[in-house]
């Protein structure tokens, strides 16, 4: 006997417990403790789920106490599982630390068999109910524990509805049912090879087993992967007794928010179907009504039920979503979880809960993530135009499941959606409903639209989950998978292929490309927005002040990478304190092209000075314009990186134009010139040839120049009253020496210009640490460099060995799918492998540099998870493009403390 304990009654859980108990059970218990009205049952944990997948069995031990809680659950019911004249019935129900709608799979009325539906029928004296039940065990057993295809079942049930020449399956009567239930005992038989089975507690165990093995079907890893959950959790299992909605029009089932999940707005939201089980809710078989008319229906039903979620939300301090069933006029709550939300409902949620009282700001910054934010900087469509003004007519309208504006081409199913995106084409997923086979379709989509189903639908539940605009229920869209079209209301037929714009905002649907304008969180970060316009509308109002509670919190600085001018001044609006990296290649591009050609094709010294002597008047111009827009904040200023041969022509193209000109018989000596120095250039492995540091060794001149026309500019800018504050960096430094060469340059350089102007200079000189040897070395750099900068990219790349042009295209799609890693270290960053070259670095740096300044600026410094690392391993600043720095910010503002 194992001492493990296995099984946990309702009443022993809490909700701290997600982990052991699922989330599912976690909150199952916590609900029972309240008090509320919750089917006895039990919950098998996690652990059990491990056991079972690590060695393939079920722990030996599971069997014992499941015997033990199920006598328990009977004695207390005054009833057995199966019990032919009046059986107990349960559901089985997986459930996870983490809610995955749909992923794992759930039984009900395990139970009942040839002899236990009779019992039910007498029981509850509606031989219909008791039949219709035992289809639903059957199909869902069928499908999930015996892995039969659904549509054997659907197309049965289909036909049967025929007969009756109706669409409802409440036209079906105890007869119609009766032979339904053979013809699926038929159907189990004919696809499983099996018999249905008759014994209640070999169908607990096999539906038990089942549940576990569901957590590794494939679609539940994809959605792991999609949102990032370990593979390792495992799922608990509910065994909760059964209570019947399907007993006739005073029962139904139904799911409720306690709030908007779509705006975060206070009501009664949900839907509820009369004379219903289970699923039929959210699978879209019948429509459902507004939760609201159950107020109708049974008046003290849903008085009730606004008790139970208003205090729920009072527990859980924030929005919660149920799911319940009334069995003959009498309540019963089978869910509840902290409801997932759109971007801008948990703005707005979170300052609606400070200002009732029920959190701190402090807590609220925590309700919001950085990665929401993003979502809610996302343009809009133009409202001048959807209202029909250039020609765009609005053809349809659903509910307005989650928000966006999408444009694609319309898709009918999954395989093609994501066919048409990987070839790169934006797509619009139309279905009738979605299904959890839709879930690569929905994650390669720009948008989601889907003619049945509502709020609470699969579509609408998954979409807000992975922040993907969606309409849901758009019924006056008629849309035919098969054949590949959906009809509009006046008849019009769009075809698979063509273009239509979505709104998950509004709801509304649109024929063709809708042009799209800024959201209104950018305008307010832009400074365009008059403190009135915050004030009035209630997202950004929310978004200014959590934003402003974060900068409170915040220890990190936040600066912007740019180059120009107009970037520093927009990343300035956005917040940024400074400028962590300014790309200097960029100023050689365009019509400087011919300057940069001429320096490297210089054959003397004197060439090469001259053709220096050119550039640095347009540097030194580019450098004081940036220092005017980020006036009186830090901006480093990297010096030359890539290769050279990156400014001269390709290689390829050349070598055809020297050719055709010499097969015509007129050569032309500058191409010819420049082949042979592109020749020259040329190397097998660029990333990891001439570039960076290397380039200031070998060709002293070029840093020089930048370094002058860089002081320079500070020096003008000092004249003119302005307090330039200047950092220059060394790129892709190895080793200690390398950076000393440049470094004596550079202060060589700072004396001249001070001689040569009078103005006293202040300014940093300091390096990137971008290769692992630099990391290492850190010790030594740090003697003699003033800051570290972290190019993340560069150092992933050397760290993985990973050249990222050539393996993000080539293989990261198998390495996601096998699971090597979660996410793309080049999205969030590796922190046990590059994640610990930093800490070295910062160690190491800090420790022969006390007040050695440290940053990074890889595009990293933007992503939400990594910022969270970097402030635990204690930078002083990320650094990230412009449009990320508001989200930067947000991040470091909950990450600190
Ligand atoms: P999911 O995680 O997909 O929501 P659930 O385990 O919650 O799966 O169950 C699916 C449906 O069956 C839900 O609508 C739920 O309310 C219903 N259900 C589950 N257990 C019971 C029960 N004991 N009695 C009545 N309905 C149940
Ligand atoms: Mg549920
Ligand atoms: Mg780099």
């Amino acid at each position: 006997m194992s001492s493990h304990k296995y099984v946990y009654d309702f009443v022993e859980g809490n909700r701290e417990m997600k982990g052991l108990l699922g989330g599912k059970g976690a909150n199952l218990a916590e609900m029972t403790n309240l008090g509320l009205p919750v089917p006895p049952g039990f919950t098998i944990s996690t652990e059990a789920c491990k056991a079972y997948l690590g060695s393939g069995r079920v722990p030996e031990s599971l069997a014992a106490e499941i015997d033990e809680h199920l006598r328990a659950l009977e004695g207390r019911m005054d009833r057995r599982l199966g019990q032919s004249d009046n059986p107990l019935l349960v559901s089985v129900r997986s459930g996870a630390a983490f809610s995955m709608p749909g992923m794992m799979e759930t039984v009900l009325n395990v139970g009942l068999n040839d002899q236990s539906v009779r019992g039910l029928a007498a029981q509850s004296g509606n031989e219909r109910f008791a039949f219709d039940s035992y289809r639903r065990l059957i199909q869902m057993f069928g499908k999930t524990v015996l892995g039969i295809a659904g549509e054997h079942f659907e197309d049965a049930l289909e036909a049967a509805k025929k007969v009756r020449a109706s669409e409802n399956d409440l036209d079906l009567d105890a007869d119609d049912l009766r032979k339904l239930v053979e013809t699926f005992k038929q159907v189990v038989i004919d696809q499983a090879g099996r018999d249905f089975p008759q014994d209640p507690r070999e169908q607990l165990d096999l539906a038990v087993r089942a549940v576990f093995d569901s957590w590794n079907t494939e679609r539940a890893v994809i959605y792991r992967r999609q949102e990032r959950i370990p593979a390792d959790l495992g799922t608990a299992v509910n065994i909760c007794s059964m209570v019947f909605g399907n007993l006739g029009p005073d029962s139904g089932t139904g799911v409720a928010f306690t709030r908007d999940p779509a705006s975060g707005a206070q009501g009664v939201y949900g839907d509820y179907l009369q004379n219903a089980q289970g699923e039929d809710v959210v699978a879209g078989i019948r429509n459902t009504v507004p939760l609201l008319e159950l107020e109708t229906i049974d008046a003290a039903s849903y008085e009730q039920l606004m008790g139970i979620m208003a205090t729920l939300e009072t527990h859980y301090r924030d929005l919660c979503d149920i799911e319940f069933t009334i069995e003959r006029g009498k309540l019963w709550m089978l869910q509840t979880r902290v409801g997932k939300r759109t971007a801008a409902a948990a703005f707005r949620i979170a300052t609606q809960l400070v200002d009732q009282g029920l959190i701190e700001l402090d807590e609220a910054v925590q309700r919001v993530s950085g990665a929401q934010l993003a979502q809610l900087m996302f343009p809009r469509f133009d409202d001048t135009v959807t209202g029909g003004a250039a020609g765009k007519q609005r053809v349809a309208k659903g509910m307005a499941a989650s928000p966006g504006a999408a444009v694609g081409k319309v898709v009918f199913d999954s395989y093609t959606a994501v066919k048409w995106q990987r070839s790169g084409e934006q797509v619009i997923l139309v279905r009738r409903e979605t299904n959890p086979d839709d879930l690569n379709g929905m994650i390669a989509a720009a948008g989601i639209l889907t003619s049945r189903g509502g709020k609470t639908s699969h579509a609408a539940v998954v979409a807000r989950g992975m922040g993907k605009t969606c309409v849901c229920g758009a019924e006056s869209i008629d849309v035919d998978t098969k054949g590949r079209v959906m009809r509009l209301p006046g008849g019009r037929v769009v075809e698979e292929g063509e273009v239509i714009s979505i709104d998950g905002t509004t709801g509304e649907v649109f024929l063709g490309e809708v042009p799209v304008v800024p959201s209104p969180v950018v305008q307010y970060f832009e400074g365009e927005l008059s403190v009135e316009q915050i004030e009035q509308d209630e997202l950004v109002a929310a978004v200014d002040r959590l934003m402003r509670h974060a900068d409170g919190r915040r220890r990190m600085s936040v600066r912007a990478n740019a180059d120009t001018p107009e970037d520093a001044r927009r990343a300035r609006r956005m917040g940024a304190e400074g400028i962590g990296l300014c790309r200097t290649e960029h100023m050689f591009l365009g019509d400087r092209r011919p300057l940069i050609e001429k320096l490297i094709l210089a054959d003397t010294d004197e060439q090469q000075q001259a053709e220096l002597a050119a550039l640095l008047p347009l540097q030194r111009d580019d450098f004081e314009h940036l220092l005017e827009a980020m006036d009186g904040l830090p901006v480093t200023i990297r010096l030359l990186d890539p290769p050279l041969h990156e400014f001269l022509p390709d290689i390829t193209d050349l070598s055809v134009r020297v050719a055709v000109a010499e097969a015509r018989g007129e050569p032309r000596e500058g191409d010819l010139r420049m082949l042979q120095a592109v020749h020259k250039l040329h190397e097998q492995n660029p990333m990891l040839g001439l570039r960076g540091v290397r380039l200031g060794v070998v060709i002293p001149g070029l840093f020089e120049m930048q370094s002058r026309a860089i002081l320079e500019a500070a020096a003008a800018r000092i004249r003119k009253g302005g307090v330039p504050r200047v950092e220059i960096m060394v790129p892709l430094v190895a080793n200690v020496q390398e950076y000393e060469t440049v470094k004596q340059h550079i202060i060589q350089v700072a004396r001249e210009v001070r001689a040569e102007t009078g103005v006293h200079l202040e300014f940093l000189v300091g390096t990137m640490i971008e290769l692992p040897r630099a990391a290492l070395t850190a010790d030594q750099i740090a003697e003699t460099a003033e800051f570290f900068s972290f190019g993340t990219n560069d150092l992933t790349q050397t760290t993985w060995g990973f050249s990222r042009d050539d393996v993000e295209a080539a293989f990261f799609a198998a390495y996601l799918e096998k699971g090597i890693f979660g996410v793309s270290p080049f999205e969030s960053i590796d922190r046990e492998g590059v994640g610990e070259l930093i800490r070295i670095a910062v160690q190491k740096g800090r420790a022969a540099r006390p007040g050695l300044k440290l940053g990074i600026c890889g595009e990293h410094g933007g992503d939400p998870e990594s910022v969270q690392f970097f402030e635990q391993v204690g930078l002083d600043y990320v650094s990230c493009s412009p449009f990320r720095v508001p989200v930067a910010r947000l991040e470091a503002g909950r990450s600190a403390g």
